[in-house]
């Protein structure tokens, strides 16, 4: 089963298909691919609108309250693996 993996504003853009901007639902979050590391983009290279802010601190305070020290070796929450934490309330 696969499942299409949710690309926020992306959606709305068909030319994104090979996924030339990367979204990771976590952090609300669009990067591409610069050298060896993720560029954070702020405003759509396809249509120019302003990107929502990153919810990458947001996610770390909120872990960290629920004393998750270091989120990359502990097991996290499971609506911490996706865009859960953000979108659903708990
Ligand atoms: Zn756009």
């Amino acid at each position: 089963m696969s499942v299409k993996k949710p690309a926020g504003h992306m959606d709305q853009h068909p030319q994104n298909d090979w996924d030339a901007v990367n979204y990771d639902p976590r952090f609300d979050e669009y990067t591409i691919p610069s050298g060896g590391a993720l560029q954070q983009l702020f405003y759509c290279p396809f249509c120019g609108e302003r990107l929502p802010e990153s919810k990458r601190n947001a996610w770390f305070d909120q872990l960290e309250a629920r004393g998750v020290a270091d989120p990359w070796s502990e097991e996290l929450p499971i609506e911490y693996q996706s865009d859960a934490w953000w979108k659903e309330p708990a």
